[in-house]
């Protein structure tokens, strides 16, 4: 076989170089490669779908564009809830960050949302309690908080508006998403930590796609070598339609010693005899309203599979 002109060929050809995804606006990607430099990049014909933080390959096209050709395996993936589908949001995070604030008042079924989508992709979650500064007018929260640190979540207490650096050491070598309800402080949090990135996230609006949405976009930005923060406005909370109803329990630290405890292998802990986790509930071991969220998020996920 005459390997003379594959071989020409590839030389006259760019080669794939790696990057990865920090900004995603559409169906365009803002790459950084591996030597630093940006790159505009849309996804070659429909493979899957791309999210922020992914690493990937890119095949430089023209001058500051090119094409991804392949997502690498992510070490974690999460995702945005719809009522109808599910929309990538962020890869391979290592850490996700609950931001509550002493006021407005928070839901703690987020919460719980928040904290099933971080066991079942077995990332490192914490509770970031915003807005300290105003906790003397409101005792609340704090009752509230202690039950999730019972539960082994810890628990940092700040105030963004004043002074933002008890939380830097918490993101030292991680990829850290933060997910709360608007009003939290998110906005907040991420303009202290990087003060121009109001600035670098209207640039990079403008420079892909002026003037349309320009503020609808996950952003991800480098802290330091080892450190970036994935900031996803309007990110309330994650995704948990693809999650079974076995991964859905195992979301529930408390639930997992009274796992494979039940009468019935398959136990779906609803109204089944000799169920292990309805047991513990009856006996006060685990906290009614957990196990309520849990009911309500097994009927959502049946009715799904119906639908
Ligand atoms: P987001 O919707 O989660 O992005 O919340 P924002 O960052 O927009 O903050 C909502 C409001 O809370 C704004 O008026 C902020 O100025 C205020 N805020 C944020 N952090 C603090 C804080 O530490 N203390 C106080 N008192 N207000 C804060
Ligand atoms: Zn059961």
């Amino acid at each position: 076989m005459s390997s003379k002109h594959p071989s020409s060929r590839k030389l006259t050809q760019p080669t794939v170089g790696r990057g990865q995804v920090i900004a995603t606006y559409g169906r365009q990607y803002e790459i950084k490669t591996q030597n630093g430099t940006l790159l505009t990049c849309v996804m070659r014909g429909k493979k899957g779908g791309v999210a922020c933080g992914d690493q990937v390959e890119i095949l430089p096209t023209t001058p500051g564009q090119g094409v991804i050709e392949m997502v690498l395996p992510r070490s974690s993936l999460l995702y945005r809830s719809d009522a109808f589908r599910q929309k990538l949001i962020a890869a391979n995070v290592t850490q996700l960050i609950i931001v509550v604030a002493a006021v407005p008042s928070f839901s703690e079924e987020l919460i719980d949302r928040c904290l099933i989508a971080a066991e079942n992709q077995h990332i490192k979650v914490f509770i970031l309690l915003n807005k300290a500064d105003l906790l003397e007018q409101t005792r609340a929260p704090i009752a509230t908080l202690a039950f999730y640190q019972s539960l082994g979540y810890p628990l940092l207490t700040i105030s963004a508006c004043q002074d933002i650096e008890p939380l830097r050491p918490y993101l030292q070598g991680h990829t850290s998403v933060l997910a709360g309800q608007s009003g939290m402080g998110k906005s907040t949090i991420i303009n202290a930590l990087i003060p121009d990135a109001q600035r670098t996230t209207m640039e990079i609006s403008t420079a892909l796609d002026s003037g349309r949405h320009t503020t609808t976009h996950t952003r991800l930005y480098h802290l330091d070598s080892e450190s970036s923060i994935i900031d996803s406005p309007g990110l309330q909370e994650f995704g948990l339609h693809h999650i079974d109803s076995r991964e859905l329990a195992w979301g529930f630290t408390e639930f997992r010693p009274y796992l494979g405890q039940c009468r019935f292998s398959n136990c779906r802990h609803m109204t089944e005899p000799d169920c292990a986790l309805l047991r513990a509930a009856q006996d006060g071991k685990t906290n009614a309203r957990r196990l309520a969220v849990y009911h309500k998020l097994m009927v959502s996920a049946e009715n799904q599979k119906a639908w």
